[in-house]
């Protein structure tokens, strides 16, 4: 039987995960370890339940007894908070799925692939902040890292049999996000309801959001980067409002692959578990008749500041991807409260870099996970003193 465990089952790309691995058999054809959750206890014990879980662990402390009583008389342990989310990964699985958001993501994948198994990263912003150490340290311990982001599954998907050698340009498509079509002088005010529309995808509230500001695809090109190895001038974004190409692969003899399918991460999700064979997978059929036809634009980089950001970030290398990804993450967190308009979490990030910059703190790849943790920390501070900067002078 094979062994698995879900990081963030409660989520988004962790329902999907779930979804599929009831539908694949679920407790009769797989061993649940451990599955992890937030504040939604009652979700994450009906999943333990189902799955027959050995563990389930909710990231927040006081969610403990009532984590406790849902599973009470099943016969799945529960536990709480960061050291156990990380002492989950510490058991052994054959495949785990890493589908937290946020660089609350990273240690439990970090440990995870101590075990030389397959890790189903979904959590990008772990190549983000540290792209060489996880690569490093997956190869140190014979494991797999298989990308579930739907761009780099396609990617990785196209790429299969070729030479990387061959490999001419990455074309990453990127929806747009909710606020695409918006004149450039309203954007400044988008509220988060309206960044919330995505047009194509059903997602968590915080890559949805990042998908408007095109956050996301600034992450996506960076672990694009980090995860094929190909140079940051080969990576291109084209806007493609049906999202039906997933993204491309052009090679030196003038061919492009391209991968297409349905907007729905079962797919992604599916192929990495069942990989490296194709299983069937209750995915909606492409229509082509009906799909009519597929368009594209190139990106407005003055509507998209975080795309001109992710080129800057790789330029500097280090740990200006981590910096990045931390800064984003407090910008976002104040534009979801409040604080910050929607233009400005780009204004927060970009002075944020600047300032650690100018303190020479981006400077060397982080040679462990603790100094990635510490430069996390560190980002965090500086954006929020950057917002607080803000604040006062209005
Ligand atoms: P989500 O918000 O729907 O779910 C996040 C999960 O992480 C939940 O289980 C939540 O309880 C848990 N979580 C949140 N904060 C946590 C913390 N501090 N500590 C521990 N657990 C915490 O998110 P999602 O949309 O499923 O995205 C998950 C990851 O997958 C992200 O890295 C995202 O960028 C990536 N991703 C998502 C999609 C998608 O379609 N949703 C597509 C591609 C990549
Ligand atoms: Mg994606």
């Amino acid at each position: 039987m094979r062994s698995v465990s879900v990081f963030g089952a409660t989520g988004s790309v962790g329902g999907s995960t779930f979804d599929l691995l009831m539908r694949q058999g679920g407790p009769d054809r797989y061993r649940t370890v451990a599955l992890t959750g937030g504040r939604n206890v009652a979700r994450l014990a009906e999943m333990a339940r189902a799955l027959r879980a050995e563990l389930a662990v909710t990231a927040h402390d006081d969610c403990l007894p009532a984590l406790r009583a849902a599973l009470a008389g099943s016969g799945v342990q529960v536990a709480a908070g960061r050291q156990a989310l990380a002492e989950a990964a510490d058991r052994p699985a054959d495949w785990v799925m890493s589908a937290i958001v946020g660089a609350a993501g990273l240690e439990p994948g970090f440990r995870a692939l101590a075990h030389g198994g397959t890790l189903a990263l979904a959590n990008k912003e772990s190549l983000v902040t540290a792209g060489p150490l996880l690569m490093a340290t997956a190869a140190r311990h014979g494991a797999r890292i298989l990308p579930v982001d739907s761009e780099h599954s396609a990617i990785f998907q196209a790429l299969a049999g070729e030479d990387m050698a061959a490999v001419e340009r990455i074309i990453l498509t990127a929806s747009g996000g909710a606020l695409r079509d918006w004149p450039l002088d309203r954007l400044a005010a988008a509220t988060v309801d309206q960044a919330l529309a995505h047009p194509n995808w059903a997602m968590g509230k915080r890559i949805t959001i990042d998908s408007a500001s095109m956050f996301n695809k600034a992450l996506e090109v960076i672990e694009t980067r980090e995860y094929f190895g190909v140079d940051p001038a080969q990576i291109e974004v084209i806007i493609h409002p049906e999202s039906l190409i997933h993204s491309m692969v052009a090679f030196r003899d003038g061919a492009v692959m391209a991968h297409l399918g349905a907007p729905d991460m079962r797919h992604a999700v599916g192929y990495a578990l069942n990989w490296p064979e194709r299983a069937a997978l209750p995915v909606a059929r492409l229509d082509f008749a009906a799909v009519g036809q597929l368009t594209f634009r190139a990106p407005d980089l003055a509507r998209y500041p975080a795309l001109r950001l992710a080129r800057e970030v790789m330029a500097a290398g280090g740990m200006a991807g981590c910096a990045f990804n931390a800064a984003k993450e407090v910008a976002l967190d104040h534009f979801i409260g409040g604080a910050l308009g929607f233009a400005a979490m780009a204004e927060v990030v970009e002075d944020t870099l600047a300032d650690l910059s100018r303190q020479n703190c981006l400077g060397n790849a982080p040679p462990t996970l603790e100094d990635v943790l510490s430069m996390d920390h560190l980002a965090r501070r500086a954006a929020e003193k950057t917002v607080q900067a803000r604040q006062s002078r209005r």
